[in-house]
Protein backbone atom coordinates (compact mmCIF):
# COMPACT_ATOMS: atom_id res chain seq x y z
CA UNK A 1 0.00 0.00 0.00
CA UNK A 2 1.00 3.52 -0.90
CA UNK A 3 -0.31 7.02 0.47
CA UNK A 4 0.63 10.04 -1.43
CA UNK A 5 1.31 12.79 1.09
CA UNK A 6 1.11 16.25 -0.30
CA UNK A 7 2.56 19.74 2.08
CA UNK A 8 5.14 16.94 3.06
CA UNK A 9 8.15 19.43 3.23
CA UNK A 10 5.55 21.83 5.51
CA UNK A 11 5.67 21.41 9.40
CA UNK A 12 2.74 19.50 9.75
CA UNK A 13 3.04 17.25 6.56
CA UNK A 14 6.89 15.85 7.85
CA UNK A 15 5.49 14.52 10.60
CA UNK A 16 2.86 13.15 8.99
CA UNK A 17 5.23 11.52 6.36
CA UNK A 18 7.37 10.23 9.56
CA UNK A 19 4.39 8.46 11.31
CA UNK A 20 3.63 6.84 8.31
CA UNK A 21 7.30 5.41 7.84
CA UNK A 22 7.33 4.59 11.22
CA UNK A 23 4.50 1.90 10.20
CA UNK A 24 6.14 1.14 7.86
CA UNK A 25 3.63 2.23 5.44
CA UNK A 26 5.10 3.65 1.87
CA UNK A 27 4.69 7.15 1.10
CA UNK A 28 4.49 9.19 -2.05
CA UNK A 29 5.70 12.93 -1.13
CA UNK A 30 4.56 15.34 -3.29
CA UNK A 31 6.75 18.74 -2.79
CA UNK A 32 7.34 21.85 -5.05
CA UNK A 33 10.87 22.30 -3.83
CA UNK A 34 13.44 19.52 -5.01
CA UNK A 35 16.07 20.76 -2.47
CA UNK A 36 13.61 20.65 0.50
CA UNK A 37 12.69 16.83 -0.99
CA UNK A 38 16.22 16.18 -0.77
CA UNK A 39 17.07 17.47 2.23
CA UNK A 40 13.89 15.22 3.85
CA UNK A 41 15.53 11.78 2.11
CA UNK A 42 19.32 12.61 3.30
CA UNK A 43 17.71 12.80 6.95
CA UNK A 44 15.87 9.77 6.43
CA UNK A 45 18.58 6.90 5.14
CA UNK A 46 16.46 4.01 6.92
CA UNK A 47 13.43 5.01 4.93
CA UNK A 48 14.89 4.57 1.23
CA UNK A 49 13.12 1.99 0.29
CA UNK A 50 9.88 3.40 1.28
CA UNK A 51 9.71 7.10 0.66
CA UNK A 52 9.63 8.83 -2.75
CA UNK A 53 8.95 12.20 -3.69
CA UNK A 54 6.94 13.57 -6.76
CA UNK A 55 7.04 17.03 -7.72
CA UNK A 56 3.81 19.40 -8.09
CA UNK A 57 4.91 22.86 -8.67
CA UNK A 58 1.51 24.30 -8.67
CA UNK A 59 -1.61 22.19 -6.71
CA UNK A 60 -3.68 24.46 -7.75
CA UNK A 61 -3.23 23.68 -11.90
CA UNK A 62 -5.95 20.97 -13.21
CA UNK A 63 -4.78 17.05 -13.34
CA UNK A 64 -1.09 17.66 -12.00
CA UNK A 65 -1.96 14.76 -9.52
CA UNK A 66 -3.10 12.44 -12.40
CA UNK A 67 0.28 10.87 -12.43
CA UNK A 68 1.11 11.17 -8.74
CA UNK A 69 -2.31 9.11 -7.86
CA UNK A 70 -1.08 6.28 -9.93
CA UNK A 71 -0.42 3.26 -7.54
CA UNK A 72 -1.64 5.07 -4.19
CA UNK A 73 -4.68 3.82 -2.16
CA UNK A 74 -5.36 6.69 0.15
CA UNK A 75 -4.45 10.25 0.06
CA UNK A 76 -2.98 13.06 2.79
CA UNK A 77 -3.77 16.51 1.65
CA UNK A 78 -1.66 18.82 3.60
CA UNK A 79 -0.65 21.11 1.25
CA UNK A 80 -2.59 24.58 1.22
CA UNK A 81 -0.98 28.44 1.30
CA UNK A 82 -0.15 29.32 5.12
CA UNK A 83 1.64 32.58 4.74
CA UNK A 84 0.28 35.77 6.18
CA UNK A 85 2.74 38.19 3.98
CA UNK A 86 1.16 37.94 0.61
CA UNK A 87 0.24 40.74 -1.63
CA UNK A 88 -2.50 39.42 -3.44
CA UNK A 89 -4.79 37.59 -1.03
CA UNK A 90 -7.36 35.66 -3.36
CA UNK A 91 -4.77 35.10 -5.91
CA UNK A 92 -2.46 33.64 -3.45
CA UNK A 93 -4.51 32.22 -0.57
CA UNK A 94 -8.25 31.81 -1.54
CA UNK A 95 -7.99 30.55 -5.15
CA UNK A 96 -4.98 27.67 -4.79
CA UNK A 97 -6.51 26.67 -1.74
CA UNK A 98 -9.28 25.84 -3.24
CA UNK A 99 -8.52 24.61 -7.11
CA UNK A 100 -5.81 23.02 -5.35
CA UNK A 101 -8.25 20.72 -3.48
CA UNK A 102 -10.94 20.12 -6.48
CA UNK A 103 -7.69 18.93 -9.00
CA UNK A 104 -6.43 16.65 -6.03
CA UNK A 105 -10.31 15.37 -5.55
CA UNK A 106 -10.31 14.92 -9.58
CA UNK A 107 -7.38 12.52 -10.24
CA UNK A 108 -8.64 10.19 -6.81
CA UNK A 109 -11.61 9.70 -8.19
CA UNK A 110 -10.16 8.78 -11.40
CA UNK A 111 -8.00 5.87 -9.19
CA UNK A 112 -8.64 3.63 -6.41
CA UNK A 113 -8.43 5.36 -3.87
CA UNK A 114 -10.03 4.11 -1.06
CA UNK A 115 -9.78 7.18 1.48
CA UNK A 116 -9.17 10.63 1.23
CA UNK A 117 -7.36 13.23 4.40
CA UNK A 118 -8.25 16.54 4.08
CA UNK A 119 -6.41 19.13 6.72
CA UNK A 120 -8.66 21.97 6.99
CA UNK A 121 -8.43 24.47 9.90
CA UNK A 122 -10.20 25.21 13.18
CA UNK A 123 -10.07 28.88 11.18
CA UNK A 124 -12.92 27.03 9.03
CA UNK A 125 -15.06 26.65 12.42
CA UNK A 126 -14.44 29.38 14.45
CA UNK A 127 -16.97 32.28 14.13
CA UNK A 128 -15.31 35.50 14.67
CA UNK A 129 -18.40 37.63 15.78
CA UNK A 130 -19.18 35.08 18.81
CA UNK A 131 -19.69 37.07 21.83
CA UNK A 132 -17.03 36.43 24.16
CA UNK A 133 -18.74 35.98 27.03
CA UNK A 134 -21.25 33.57 25.87
CA UNK A 135 -20.96 30.39 26.63
CA UNK A 136 -20.04 27.80 23.22
CA UNK A 137 -18.91 24.80 22.79
CA UNK A 138 -17.73 24.13 18.96
CA UNK A 139 -18.50 21.15 17.52
CA UNK A 140 -18.00 20.06 14.05
CA UNK A 141 -20.85 21.14 13.10
CA UNK A 142 -20.13 24.73 13.05
CA UNK A 143 -18.47 26.92 10.18
CA UNK A 144 -16.78 30.46 10.39
CA UNK A 145 -19.36 32.93 8.63
CA UNK A 146 -16.95 34.65 6.59
CA UNK A 147 -18.46 35.03 3.21
CA UNK A 148 -16.00 35.04 -0.01
CA UNK A 149 -16.32 38.36 -0.75
CA UNK A 150 -15.50 39.57 2.82
CA UNK A 151 -12.53 37.08 2.43
CA UNK A 152 -11.41 37.91 -0.78
CA UNK A 153 -12.14 42.11 -0.25
CA UNK A 154 -8.49 43.64 -0.48
CA UNK A 155 -8.81 45.27 3.27
CA UNK A 156 -9.68 42.18 4.08
CA UNK A 157 -6.79 40.90 6.99
CA UNK A 158 -4.83 38.15 5.72
CA UNK A 159 -6.03 36.06 8.97
CA UNK A 160 -8.97 36.59 7.58
CA UNK A 161 -8.19 35.85 3.94
CA UNK A 162 -6.39 32.61 5.42
CA UNK A 163 -9.80 31.90 7.18
CA UNK A 164 -11.88 31.85 4.25
CA UNK A 165 -9.67 30.28 2.31
CA UNK A 166 -9.75 26.94 4.08
CA UNK A 167 -13.65 27.05 4.85
CA UNK A 168 -14.40 27.51 0.69
CA UNK A 169 -11.63 24.72 0.25
CA UNK A 170 -13.08 22.34 2.84
CA UNK A 171 -16.71 23.09 1.16
CA UNK A 172 -15.21 22.65 -2.30
CA UNK A 173 -14.15 19.33 -0.77
CA UNK A 174 -17.43 18.21 0.67
CA UNK A 175 -19.38 19.16 -2.13
CA UNK A 176 -17.14 17.01 -4.12
CA UNK A 177 -18.45 14.08 -2.57
CA UNK A 178 -21.82 15.06 -2.71
CA UNK A 179 -21.83 15.69 -6.24
CA UNK A 180 -19.45 13.25 -7.36
CA UNK A 181 -19.76 10.37 -5.54
CA UNK A 182 -16.22 9.36 -5.57
CA UNK A 183 -15.37 5.69 -4.37
CA UNK A 184 -13.32 6.91 -1.27
CA UNK A 185 -14.65 8.59 2.15
CA UNK A 186 -13.02 11.84 2.87
CA UNK A 187 -12.00 12.76 6.23
CA UNK A 188 -11.85 16.29 7.41
CA UNK A 189 -9.46 17.58 10.50
CA UNK A 190 -9.91 21.26 11.62
CA UNK A 191 -6.94 21.96 13.80
CA UNK A 192 -6.42 24.56 15.98
CA UNK A 193 -2.91 26.41 16.37
CA UNK A 194 -0.62 23.84 15.94
CA UNK A 195 3.02 24.11 17.95
CA UNK A 196 6.19 21.69 18.37
CA UNK A 197 9.45 20.27 17.21
CA UNK A 198 9.87 20.72 13.58
CA UNK A 199 10.53 17.39 11.62
CA UNK A 200 10.84 19.37 8.09
CA UNK A 201 14.07 21.37 6.66
CA UNK A 202 14.08 24.45 8.59
CA UNK A 203 17.53 26.49 8.46
CA UNK A 204 17.03 29.28 10.99
CA UNK A 205 14.68 30.74 13.25
CA UNK A 206 13.67 33.07 10.80
CA UNK A 207 11.84 30.50 8.48
CA UNK A 208 9.92 28.51 11.02
CA UNK A 209 6.60 28.01 9.76
CA UNK A 210 3.63 30.57 10.76
CA UNK A 211 2.71 28.95 14.27
CA UNK A 212 5.99 28.26 15.97
CA UNK A 213 7.20 32.07 14.42
CA UNK A 214 4.82 33.38 17.13
CA UNK A 215 6.12 30.80 19.83
CA UNK A 216 9.72 32.39 18.93
CA UNK A 217 8.51 36.02 18.71
CA UNK A 218 7.47 35.21 22.30
CA UNK A 219 10.78 33.70 23.19
CA UNK A 220 12.77 36.59 21.75
CA UNK A 221 11.25 39.04 23.28
CA UNK A 222 8.73 40.58 20.48
CA UNK A 223 6.18 42.61 22.66
CA UNK A 224 3.82 42.62 23.19
CA UNK A 225 2.40 39.12 23.50
CA UNK A 226 0.86 37.84 19.77
CA UNK A 227 -2.87 37.84 19.89
CA UNK A 228 -4.44 35.01 20.63
CA UNK A 229 -7.89 35.08 18.87
CA UNK A 230 -8.84 31.50 20.28
CA UNK A 231 -7.21 29.35 23.22
CA UNK A 232 -7.19 26.05 21.41
CA UNK A 233 -3.85 24.29 20.28
CA UNK A 234 -2.38 20.98 19.37
CA UNK A 235 0.73 19.50 19.37
CA UNK A 236 2.19 18.59 15.75
CA UNK A 237 3.20 15.11 17.22
CA UNK A 238 -0.06 14.45 18.19
CA UNK A 239 -1.98 15.92 15.45
CA UNK A 240 0.04 14.05 12.81
CA UNK A 241 -1.56 10.70 14.88
CA UNK A 242 -4.58 11.98 14.38
CA UNK A 243 -4.05 12.11 10.81
CA UNK A 244 -2.69 8.72 10.47
CA UNK A 245 -5.44 7.10 12.52
CA UNK A 246 -8.26 9.47 10.28
CA UNK A 247 -6.20 7.25 7.56
CA UNK A 248 -6.62 4.02 8.83
CA UNK A 249 -9.37 3.99 11.33
CA UNK A 250 -12.66 2.49 9.53
CA UNK A 251 -14.88 4.42 11.75
CA UNK A 252 -13.59 7.66 10.29
CA UNK A 253 -15.22 7.75 7.29
CA UNK A 254 -16.93 10.62 5.69
CA UNK A 255 -16.83 12.77 9.32
CA UNK A 256 -15.45 15.93 10.22
CA UNK A 257 -12.73 16.41 13.62
CA UNK A 258 -11.90 19.54 15.34
CA UNK A 259 -8.10 18.09 16.87
CA UNK A 260 -8.09 20.41 19.56
CA UNK A 261 -6.22 19.35 22.80
CA UNK A 262 -8.36 19.74 26.13
CA UNK A 263 -6.23 21.96 27.70
CA UNK A 264 -6.02 25.48 26.77
CA UNK A 265 -3.18 27.93 26.15
CA UNK A 266 -2.15 31.23 26.00
CA UNK A 267 1.08 33.07 25.20
CA UNK A 268 1.04 34.38 28.72
CA UNK A 269 1.46 30.45 29.70
CA UNK A 270 3.97 29.89 27.22
CA UNK A 271 6.35 32.60 28.48
CA UNK A 272 6.25 31.29 31.83
CA UNK A 273 6.46 28.03 30.31
CA UNK A 274 9.52 29.11 28.63
CA UNK A 275 11.43 31.45 31.69
CA UNK A 276 10.38 28.27 33.95
CA UNK A 277 12.57 26.00 31.69
CA UNK A 278 14.97 27.90 30.20
CA UNK A 279 16.21 30.32 33.42
CA UNK A 280 19.00 31.34 31.64
CA UNK A 281 17.35 33.20 28.80
CA UNK A 282 14.82 34.50 31.49
CA UNK A 283 15.72 38.37 30.55
CA UNK A 284 14.78 38.21 26.85
CA UNK A 285 11.82 36.22 27.06
CA UNK A 286 8.84 38.30 26.82
CA UNK A 287 6.56 38.87 29.63
CA UNK A 288 2.54 39.99 29.39
CA UNK A 289 -1.06 39.30 30.30
CA UNK A 290 -3.48 37.10 28.22
CA UNK A 291 -6.48 35.87 29.59
CA UNK A 292 -7.72 32.69 28.56
CA UNK A 293 -11.29 32.87 27.41
CA UNK A 294 -13.42 30.15 29.62
CA UNK A 295 -16.53 30.39 27.87
CA UNK A 296 -15.62 29.28 24.73
CA UNK A 297 -14.69 25.45 24.85
CA UNK A 298 -14.13 22.18 21.87
CA UNK A 299 -16.22 19.09 22.12
CA UNK A 300 -12.91 17.21 21.90
CA UNK A 301 -14.72 13.34 22.95
CA UNK A 302 -15.14 12.48 18.82
CA UNK A 303 -10.67 12.60 18.29
CA UNK A 304 -10.21 11.42 21.88
CA UNK A 305 -12.59 7.93 21.48
CA UNK A 306 -13.11 7.08 17.42
CA UNK A 307 -9.19 8.11 17.09
CA UNK A 308 -7.98 7.03 20.53
CA UNK A 309 -5.85 9.55 20.87
CA UNK A 310 -4.30 11.35 24.21
CA UNK A 311 -2.76 14.36 23.79
CA UNK A 312 0.81 15.94 25.42
CA UNK A 313 0.72 18.34 27.85
CA UNK A 314 1.38 22.19 26.48
CA UNK A 315 4.83 22.46 28.74
CA UNK A 316 6.23 19.12 26.67
CA UNK A 317 5.49 21.29 23.63
CA UNK A 318 7.13 24.44 24.14
CA UNK A 319 10.04 22.61 26.38
CA UNK A 320 10.49 20.42 22.98
CA UNK A 321 9.92 23.36 20.51
CA UNK A 322 12.57 25.95 22.31
CA UNK A 323 15.28 23.55 22.72
CA UNK A 324 15.34 22.80 19.19
CA UNK A 325 14.80 26.41 18.21
CA UNK A 326 18.09 27.60 20.75
CA UNK A 327 20.00 25.10 18.72
CA UNK A 328 18.72 26.31 15.50
CA UNK A 329 19.43 30.22 16.75
CA UNK A 330 23.34 28.88 17.65
CA UNK A 331 23.80 27.44 14.41
CA UNK A 332 22.94 29.92 12.14
P1 LIG B 1 3.58 24.95 6.20
O1 LIG B 1 3.58 26.33 5.61
O2 LIG B 1 4.78 24.50 6.93
O3 LIG B 1 3.18 23.87 5.12
C1 LIG B 1 2.38 24.12 4.02
C2 LIG B 1 2.75 23.11 2.95
O4 LIG B 1 1.96 23.35 1.78
C3 LIG B 1 4.21 23.23 2.54
O5 LIG B 1 4.72 21.95 2.27
C4 LIG B 1 4.13 24.05 1.26
O6 LIG B 1 5.19 23.77 0.36
C5 LIG B 1 2.81 23.59 0.69
N1 LIG B 1 2.20 24.62 -0.17
C6 LIG B 1 1.73 25.82 0.21
N2 LIG B 1 1.25 26.48 -0.84
C7 LIG B 1 1.43 25.70 -1.91
C8 LIG B 1 1.16 25.84 -3.29
N3 LIG B 1 0.57 26.95 -3.79
N4 LIG B 1 1.51 24.81 -4.10
C9 LIG B 1 2.10 23.70 -3.60
N5 LIG B 1 2.37 23.51 -2.31
C10 LIG B 1 2.05 24.50 -1.48
O7 LIG B 1 2.32 24.93 7.18
P2 LIG B 1 1.69 23.77 8.06
O8 LIG B 1 2.44 22.51 7.94
O9 LIG B 1 1.45 24.34 9.37
O10 LIG B 1 0.29 23.61 7.30
C11 LIG B 1 -0.15 22.40 6.69
C12 LIG B 1 -1.66 22.41 6.62
O11 LIG B 1 -2.20 22.52 7.92
C13 LIG B 1 -2.24 23.57 5.81
O12 LIG B 1 -3.33 23.05 5.06
C14 LIG B 1 -2.70 24.52 6.88
O13 LIG B 1 -3.76 25.32 6.42
C15 LIG B 1 -3.15 23.56 7.97
N6 LIG B 1 -3.22 24.13 9.33
C16 LIG B 1 -2.10 24.58 9.99
C17 LIG B 1 -2.19 25.11 11.28
C18 LIG B 1 -1.00 25.61 12.04
O14 LIG B 1 -1.16 26.18 13.14
N7 LIG B 1 0.22 25.42 11.58
C19 LIG B 1 -3.49 25.20 11.96
C20 LIG B 1 -4.59 24.66 11.21
C21 LIG B 1 -4.44 24.16 9.94
P3 LIG B 1 6.71 24.26 0.65
O15 LIG B 1 7.27 23.29 1.67
O16 LIG B 1 7.37 24.14 -0.66
O17 LIG B 1 6.60 25.66 1.17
Amino acid sequence: SCVLVTGATGFIGAHVVDNLLSRGIKVRAAARSRSKAEIMIETRPFAKSILEFVYIDDIAEPNVFDQAMEGVDAVIHLASPLNYSVADKERELIIPAINGVRSILQAAAKNNIKRFVMTSSFGAVLDMDREKNTPWKYTAEDWNPISYAEAADPSASPQDAYRGSKKFAEQEAWKFMAQEKPAFELVTLCPSMVFGPTAHPVTSVDTLNESNALLWRVASGVEPLPPARFNFWIDVRDLAEVHVQALLNPNAGGKRYLPVSSQKFSYQLASEIMRDNFPAEKDRISSGVQEINENVDVDTAPVTKDLNIEYRDFKETIVDFLTQAYLLETAK
